[in-house]
């Protein structure tokens, strides 16, 4: 692998995201909502993630800035990085799937919302944030910068830090009980590993 065939790799990540998304983001704009945790925080986490997965890594393919931040280009690590974004736009389109009408770009609850507990969803909690956090390794192993490689780990890791524990909370909130049994049978990202 050369760096500009990673580069390309990046950029066909970020379109397969967009494309993934795009037909449950306008049917989302559609579904009744009947309790949302939105406001400043919130738009703030979701600026923090943009940031670092989207807007800093594609000004670096586009321009190479920042310069300063240059780091060795490893072919091996980077054919890791397209196993990585394979991965993450796969896990993306079935958490989508699974989810359908209960995905919210925020925290939010629809009305008529369904717990959804098979599946994708039935080991781990939060399969979607693993798809975002293979994204941010794929962008670590393709992208020879410190800064752009690293700033959706770091921008990402904001959003989900301050939103994973308050998203749990409203789910409890939602649907008591049968929300805490899941918790006691799944962990949060990846497989029994608590
Ligand atoms: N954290 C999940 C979902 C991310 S989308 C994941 O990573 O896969 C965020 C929205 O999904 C929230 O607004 C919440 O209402 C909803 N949600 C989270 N877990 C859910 C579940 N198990 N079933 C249905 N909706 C869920």
């Amino acid at each position: 692998m050369t760096p500009a065939l990673a580069k390309a790799v990046f950029i066909l990540l970020a379109i397969g995201w967009y494309v993934i998304r795009r037909p449950h983001a306008r049917r989302s704009r559609r579904t009744p909502v009947a309790r949302n945790a939105r406001g400043a925080r919130e738009i703030a986490l979701l600026l923090a993630s943009l940031t670092g997965l989207g807007i800093i890594p594609l000004i670096y393919v586009a321009t190479g800035f920042p310069d300063f931040a240059r780091s060795s280009f490893g072919p091996a690590q980077a054919w890791l990085g397209l196993i990585a974004a394979g991965a993450a736009l796969v896990l993306f389109h079935l958490t989508h799937r699974a989810l359908g009408r209960n995905w919210s770009v925020t925290l939010e609850v629809r009305e008529s919302h369904r717990l959804v507990t098979e599946g994708i969803y039935g080991r781990i909690r939060h399969p979607m944030y693993t798809a975002f956090w293979l994204w941010a390794l794929a962008q670590a192993l393709l992208l020879p910068n410190w800064v752009a490689g690293l700033s959706g780990a770091v921008g990402f890791g904001i959003l989900y830090a301050f939103r994973v524990g308050q998203e749990e909370r409203l789910m409890i909130e939602t649907f008591g009980d049968a929300y805490r049994a899941y918790m006691m049978r799944t962990s949060r990202l990846i497989p029994y590993i608590h």
